[in-house]
């Protein structure tokens, strides 16, 4: 069977390895001349990085990324610590999840996860605009390319996919919130306390996180969340702001976020937006992973997360398969992803609404739930993909 994946991103990519580790090859179209996404960064954590460490990539990216010493809270307008928990510092998290939590430059992830694949199996400038049926298989239409035919399309193309909608998905839903974002040199943040941690700064209708990235955890990214506009214009996920517009909105803020949001240069606005749920992950010979099926929003930082670990679940449905189970396999993957998407896009929005300060919860109540993070949201980082599988509902998907 030959097996087509669209899009070489953190999926596409992953798919693939697993795919490898498994025997079977697949091919990958990507859109992007090249891979890496430069001025971009993503937080690994452990329901990711133990399935990365079974492929083999751990060292790699533990050469590239840094540990977190602590998750911090603090007041947005204060810097009052309001609660914190260790990460690296006496090897908490390790200890408890089994696996590190890593922040990474997203180039030297793609980078790491592209080379593993290999150039040859890699497709680039080659951008899906069109899928049609060909009896049992599919052929994919690239912009001025010769079609392709493939018997499985695995859809990885990202938040704004065109498979989602050959699959029937709805259009993606706008949050309401926005975000501006940027990496910035530890060096320019003296007004910055614990660079080394990964830390949420909370107040009025909008938070701050930030972490350290690169091996010497020499740079910050910052994510910095409003609420607002109330519409999204445009057809783009991203639209240009006036200069100035990003540190207006942190105004009275703490100096350390002032200086962040400053020093990061901020030329755009991202707006952030969730995939309203599929009934079908699949139809016919496509399927769906990461963010063409379940977008969510990033305040549990899991999309990337989620998607390595749909990677290794897909992987193990499509061994073995044939035309005759092909369905039920689509099946029993969606069977086994679509809750814990569900329910991690769902607590997105809750972590959006503890973050931001208003009216509706009073100070100290918010404050004390800070301390029970860690407790309340382990299962997100618990859940091991691979072992899922060999448990019961796994067996019962791989008997069809
Ligand atoms: C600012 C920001 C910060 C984030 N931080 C985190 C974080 O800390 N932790 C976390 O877990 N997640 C984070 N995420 C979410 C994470 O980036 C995504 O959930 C993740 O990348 C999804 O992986 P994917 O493979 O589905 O899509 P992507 O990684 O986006 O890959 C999709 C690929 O498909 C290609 N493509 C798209 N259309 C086509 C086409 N028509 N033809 C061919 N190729 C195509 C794209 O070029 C791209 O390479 C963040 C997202 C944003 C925007």
């Amino acid at each position: 069977m030959k097996i087509a994946i669209i899009g070489a991103g953190i999926g596409g990519l992953t798919l693939a390895l697993a795919l490898r580790a498994r025997g079977i090859e697949a091919t990958l179209y990507e859109q992007a001349a090249e891979l890496s996404e430069i001025g971009a960064a993503v937080a690994l954590s452990a329901n990711a990085t133990r399935e990365l460490q079974r492929l083999g990539l751990i060292d790699q990216l533990e050469r590239t990324g840094v540990e977190p010493t602590e998750l911090i809270y603090r007041d947005g307008l204060s810097g009052d610590r309001l609660a914190a928990h260790a990460v690296r510092k006496g090897g908490a998290y390790r200890d408890r999840f089994g696996a590190p939590y890593l922040g990474i430059h997203r180039a030297d992830l793609q980078t790491t996860l592209g080379r593993a694949v290999g150039a040859e199996h890699i497709h680039l400038a080659h951008r899906l605009e069109r899928i049609e049926t060909v009896g049992e298989r599919v052929a994919l239409h690239f912009v001025g390319r010769d079609p392709v035919e493939a018997d499985i399309v695995v859809g990885a193309d990202g938040v704004r996919s065109i498979t989602r909608q050959w699959v029937g998905g709805q259009p993606l839903r706008y949050s309401g919130t926005s975000a501006f974002r940027g990496i910035v040199p530890v060096e320019r943040l003296n007004a910055l306390p614990d660079p080394q941690a990964i830390q949420f700064w909370i107040g009025q209708d909008a938070h701050l996180l930030h972490y350290a990235i690169g091996s010497d955890g020499g740079h910050v990214n910052f994510f910095a969340v409003v609420e607002g506009p109330t519409a999204w214009s445009g057809s783009g996920g991203t639209v240009p702001i006036e200069p100035g517009e990003a540190v207006a909105a942190f105004a009275d803020w703490h100096p350390a976020v002032r200086q962040m949001v400053a020093a990061g240069d901020v030329e755009r606005r991202w707006g952030l937006f969730v995939a309203p749920p599929l009934r079908h992950w699949h139809r016919g010979p496509v399927v769906l992973i990461g963010d063409a099926v379940h977008a969510m929003l990033p305040h549990h930082g899991q999309g990337a997360n989620t998607t390595i670990e749909d990677a290794i679940t897909l992987a193990t449905m499509l061994d073995g398969l044939t035309s005759s189970n092909r369905d039920a396999r689509f099946a029993a993957y969606q069977k086994e992803r679509a809750l814990r998407t569900r329910l991690i896009q769902r607590s997105s929005w809750d972590a959006n609404r503890a973050l931001h300060t208003d009216a509706s919860l009073p100070d100290a109540t918010r404050h004390r739930a800070m301390h029970h993070f860690p407790e309340r949201y382990g299962w997100i980082h618990k859940f091991d993909a691979s072992a899922q599988l060999s448990g019961a509902s796994g067996v019962v998907a791989m008997r069809h």
